[in-house]
C-alpha cells in the first residue's frame, strides 16, 4: 500500500491556538482562530517585523512545541488507517531546529508514523539540508494521500505530484477550490469516511 502523506502543524498538531496563546502572552493582544486568514503570521497576526522574529523565536522552542495540543481526531483516524496497514508518512515543513522536540511530541501523542520527514516547504531561512529535503525531492515520491491545511502545499500536490489532496478547512485556506484530486473536509471526523486503496 502507498503511504500516506500528512502535515504536522495544524492538521494532527494545534499550532495555530498556541501561536495564538503566544501573541497574547508576550504582546497582549487578542486575536481569534477565524481571524487568521492569511498563511503568513505576520500578516495575519498584523505583527511588526521584530515582534514577528520574537514569535517565531519563541514558538520554536522545545517546550513550546511539547506543550502544542492534538487536533481533535486526528489519533483516533490515523491509528485506524495504521491497523489498516496504510504507511503513515508525517511531512512537516517545520524547522530543521525542531527535529527531536517534534519526533518527542509524536511519540508523547502516540501518533502512529512510519517515516517522518522534513521538507523545505517555504524556502525558510535557517533549515539544515542535511536532514530537510526539497519539493523537488518530495515530488519523486508517490502517496496514496495526502492531507493538509498550507493552500501553497495542497495546490503543489494536487497539481505537480497528481496526488489527491484531502485539506483541512482553515480561516486561511479558503481562497483555493476544490477539484476532483482536491477536497475540502471540515475535520477529521469528516476525513474518516475517505475511501484508501
Ligand atoms: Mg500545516
Amino acid at each position: 500500500m502507498l503511504p500516506i502523506y500528512v502535515d504536522m502543524d495544524d492538521v494532527i498538531a494545534s499550532t495555530v491556538k498556541a501561536f495564538i496563546e503566544i501573541v497574547k502572552r508576550e504582546f497582549g493582544k487578542t486575536v481569534t482562530h477565524e481571524q487568521i486568514t492569511d498563511f503568513d503570521l505576520k500578516k495575519s497576526f498584523q505583527l511588526t517585523q521584530s515582534e514577528y522574529e520574537h514569535l517565531f523565536e519563541v514558538a520554536h522552542r522545545p517546550d513550546e512545541i511539547l506543550a502544542m495540543d492534538v487536533i481533535d481526531g486526528a489519533i483516533e483516524v490515523l491509528t485506524s488507517w495504521s491497523d489498516k496497514g496504510h504507511p503513515i508518512s508525517i511531512v512537516t515543513g517545520r524547522l530543521t531546529s525542531t527535529y527531536d522536540a517534534s519526533l518527542e511530541w509524536l511519540s508523547k501523542h502516540e501518533v502512529p508514523f512510519d517515516s517522518f520527514i522534513i521538507v523545505d516547504k517555504y524556502s525558510r531561512p535557517g533549515m539544515d539540508d542535511n536532514i530537510a529535503i526539497t519539493l523537488d525531492q518530495l515530488s519523486g515520491m508517490v502517496f496514496q494521500l495526502a492531507v493538509e491545511d498550507s493552500a501553497a502545499m495542497a495546490a503543489f500536490l494536487a497539481n505537480d505530484m497528481d496526488t489527491p489532496v484531502a485539506l483541512l478547512d482553515r480561516p486561511w485556506n479558503r481562497e483555493i477550490n476544490s477539484k476532483p484530486n482536491l477536497k475540502r473536509y471540515s475535520d477529521w471526523q469528516d476525513l474518516k469516511s475517505f475511501e484508501l486503496c
